[in-house]
């Protein structure tokens, strides 16, 4: 997901901050020091006061976001699917948990962690204020509106609408007893979509009310933003699915043209690319491997120096490429290129390039396959 800065680790999780964070915390803060705060207390206190309170109530905000998201990722842990990392950003936060789960249980557990750790955050934060509000004003209120936001978190997200908790769970259940995990996903989608309609009816319902019209926007956004996110995760299930059980081995082009380092990158355009059509080529120099190179690569290259640039200048060497191991999972290496915008990654085995991964011709790859299954 775009652009965000790392923290730092919260137990061994990566934590991340993504631009978007800044704005809706700016927004958080200034609603709360600048409306809400000095609505609910008269406006009887100082204006530093208020802002103090804003600003730590946000970070508060964000902590709990934080604790749901690090409650599913530990049930996450427990059932053996690795955390890559946990990113706060606009809508609250996002664990990227590397692995779909394989049984419904697990899903199940993992999916509804989030919310019940919410509202166990909620009914803390009403226990401080129910003691507080006798003889502290400042933690009372403070208390009362993360009681609010957390139980308004643990709602929203089990709404029933995949890839929301609440539609997780769901899926999970008609996967337990239907025993098949896409006919799971197609509903789960179907009622994800079907929420989002309601929301984008709703939205338009309110937008005719001059007092609700606001809200009917909101409504409008949630709709189409549970919309988007229904069908992404849906064509993300499918074509997990279709991978699943392959491996790197499997869906690498095997023996890649070999060309000399010394060759220019005309001479290779020429004599090589034009008769294989080749993406990519293994640079060698006598009997081993010196790197790779790429099609896209000579393409960034400006023609005019194409006769000066040899294929050994232009190439990826050897000990800077990305490799995996030919019995790494396909779809691990999937996720791995996507992390890091590789296009194509090599494939080594017994210390030698035995092949590589075009990202193109994994994904045509996963999509024959489904064509296969239907
Ligand atoms: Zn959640």
């Amino acid at each position: 997901m775009g652009r965000s800065i790392q923290l730092g680790k919260l137990f061994g999780i990566p934590f991340k901050l993504h631009y978007s964070w800044f704005l809706i915390f700016i927004f958080i803060t200034v609603i709360l020091s600048y409306a809400y705060y000095p609505e609910v207390t008269n406006g009887s206190w100082s204006t530093a006061a208020y802002w103090g309170l804003g600003v730590l109530t946000s970070l508060l905000f964000f902590a709990s976001v934080v604790v749901h998201e690090l409650s599913h990722s530990a049930v996450a842990i427990r059932g053996g699917m690795p955390v890559k990392s946990i990113t706060l950003f606009f809508f609250g936060g996002v664990a990227q948990i590397t692995k779909e789960a394989t049984k419904p249980t697990t899903e199940l557990k993992m999916a509804i962690a989030g919310p019940l750790a919410s509202i166990a955050l909620a009914g803390l934060y009403y226990g401080i204020f129910w003691i507080s509000s006798g003889f502290n004003e400042y933690l009372a209120v403070l208390c009362w509106w993360l009681a609010l936001i957390n139980g308004m978190l643990a709602v929203f997200n089990m709404i029933p609408g995949f890839p929301l908790d609440g539609g997780r769970v769901f899926r999970s259940i008609v996967w337990l007893v239907t025993g098949n995990y896409m006919r799971a996903t197609r509903i789960a989608t179907m009622a994800g979509r079907g929420v989002a309609y309601l929301f984008i009816l709703g939205g338009i319902v309110l937008l005719f009310l001059p007092e609700w019209r606001f809200n009917g926007l909101w409504f409008l956004f949630l709709g189409f933003l549970l919309y988007s996110a229904a069908t992404t995760s849906y064509r993300q299930a499918v074509l997990l699915d279709a991978l699943r059980g392959f491996t790197a081995q499997d869906v690498m082009t095997r023996d890649p043209p070999l060309v000399p380092r010394n060759l220019t990158i005309r001479e290779l355009i020429q004599r090589r690319f034009l008769p294989t059509s080749s993406q990519f080529f293994l640079v060698v120099e006598g009997e081993s491997v010196g790197g790779l190179l790429t099609l896209r690569r000579i393409k960034g290259i400006p023609r005019d120096e194409w006769d000066i640039t040899t294929v050994g200048q232009a190439m990826t060497p050897v000990e800077k490429l990305k490799v995996v191991r030919p019995s790494d999972d396909a779809l691990e290496v999937l996720q791995r290129m996507d992390e890091e915008s590789l296009n194509e990654i090599a494939v080594a085995g017994g210390g030698r390039v035995i092949g590589v991964v075009v990202r193109e011709s994994l994904i045509r790859f996963a999509q024959s396959l489904q064509g296969l299954r239907r």
